[in-house]
């Protein structure tokens, strides 16, 4: 039996992760479940997994959860607090943690599980954009195994031969094509962009994600992000990666051999697949996932993205070039302007010229310890909400 954590189990990814889970429950044994506050949801999920602990970071959450275990005598044993959730990840009895908490609340976590040794499989890519480096040496100087979850990143790993750390020149690789979907707004008339609402920009038109993600895929921030998070797992610099964007998200990313090969993953829009491929690596299992009809298929586009309907992307790309505590600062000042988009009170134009101040207001330090990248967070999401504030009270109420 392998112990599994699962680090934001009441998000989407935890949820697919539990239904992948559920699917083999002979191989997987679920030994923590954790949330934020949604305390109904996880009493539900503990009552079905029986796990031995239960993390609500929340406190009040916790004692509520506690009382619904009582009523019902589920024996799972009850924690609050963010320090809860690294210490699930240190039991003995977890091998593998899924890292699906949002934003940089994850970052803690996940490197707890680098420095315990377990097999990360990380959803949270805010965690590596946050702290590349210093996660990255956490990994290796304690043994464990990280695996991509994201889709994209998932695909690339599996288009790639397994000694590909010792380096993409070495194994013959001329460029990762990195796709993406382009979001809601791939075709939207660019003058309507101030007026987007949360609820638009929400809906995405192939995956169904938590609000956050979905947000970052419509401004594009996501594939930014992803662009910060396959340099560090896949230890290459900007240049040797492309952005295409592919409207019908099939082909989950590709790599390209200098030999003239290009080799895809392709599948249905559904992030059971990556889990699944996690967590049975090397071996293979069931997800619930249907097969693609490859017949029936619609056709497949590929066009480059236009970086001026994107401007997130290109703060990604020059956090990333900055190097240091830049990418810290990008991932901070952006989930403080989404969080105020999705509250209406910031337009969606206005997340990326947030994250441009912000970027602009706080030069560049090396990464050097995790505390510097904590301060610079903080430090970060200060700016960020002063440069909210303003904006607010020149342009009044939102929507
Ligand atoms: P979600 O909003 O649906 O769920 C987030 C989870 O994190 C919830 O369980 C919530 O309780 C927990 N959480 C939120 N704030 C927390 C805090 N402060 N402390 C502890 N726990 C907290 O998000 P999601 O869509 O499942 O995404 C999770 C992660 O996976 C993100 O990093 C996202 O970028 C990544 N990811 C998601 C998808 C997807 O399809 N949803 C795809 C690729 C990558
Ligand atoms: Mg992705």
């Amino acid at each position: 039996m392998t112990g599994v954590a699962v680090l934001g189990a009441t998000g989407t990814i935890g949820v697919n992760t539990l239904d992948v889970v559920r699917r083999h429950a002979e191989q997987y044994h679920i030994i923590a479940l954790t949330a934020h506050s949604q305390y109904e949801r996880l009493a539900v999920q503990c009552e079905e997994f029986n796990p031995d602990y239960a993390v609500m970071v929340d406190e009040a959450a916790a004692d509520k959860l506690q009382l619904i275990f009582t009523q019902k005598g589920i024996s799972t044993k009850v924690l609050h607090g963010a320090e809860a959730l690294e210490k699930v990840v240190r039991l003995d009895d977890v091998d593998v943690v899924m890292a699906a908490i949002v934003g940089a609340a994850g970052l803690q976590s996940s490197l707890a599980a680098a420095q315990a040794g377990k097999k990360i499989l990380l959803a949270n890519k805010e965690s590596l954009v946050m702290s590349g480096k210093l996660f990255m040496d956490q990994v290796r100087d304690h043994g464990a195994v990280l695996l991509p979850i994201d889709s994209e990143h998932n695909a690339i790993f599996q288009c790639m031969p397994s000694n590909y750390n010792q380096g993409l020149d070495e194994i013959g690789v001329h460029k990762i094509l990195l796709t993406g979907s382009g979001g809601p707004f791939r075709e939207l008339p660019m003058a309507d962009f101030s007026n987007v609402t949360p609820e638009q920009a929400i809906a995405h038109p192939n995956w169904s994600m938590g609000k956050k993600i979905s947000v970052d895929s419509a401004t594009m921030m996501n594939k930014g992000l992803e662009l910060i998070e396959a340099c560090w797992l896949f230890a290459t610099d900007l240049n040797k990666i492309e952005i295409v964007l592919h409207p019908q998200s099939i082909v989950h990313s590709m790599v390209e051999y200098i030999d003239g090969s290009i080799i895809a993953q392709l599948g249905q829009p559904d992030m059971r697949t990556p889990i699944a491929h996690a967590l049975a690596w090397p071996d293979r299992i069931e997800s619930g996932v249907s097969m693609l009809d490859l017949v029936s298929m619609p056709d497949l586009e590929f066009v480059e993205p236009d970086m001026e309907r994107y401007p997130c992307l290109r703060l990604a790309k020059e956090a990333m070039q900055l190097g240091g505590t830049a990418t810290t600062i990008l991932n901070a000042a952006n989930e403080i302007a989404v969080q105020a988009f999705l509250d209406k009170k910031l337009n969606f134009i206005d997340i990326a010229k947030t994250v441009e101040y912000v970027l602009e207001q706080i030069a560049s330090r090396t990464a050097d310890s995790i505390e510097t990248v904590v301060d610079e967070d903080k430090r970060a999401r200060m700016v960020a909400n002063e440069f909210i504030e303003t904006t607010t009270m020149k342009t009044g109420a939102m929507h």
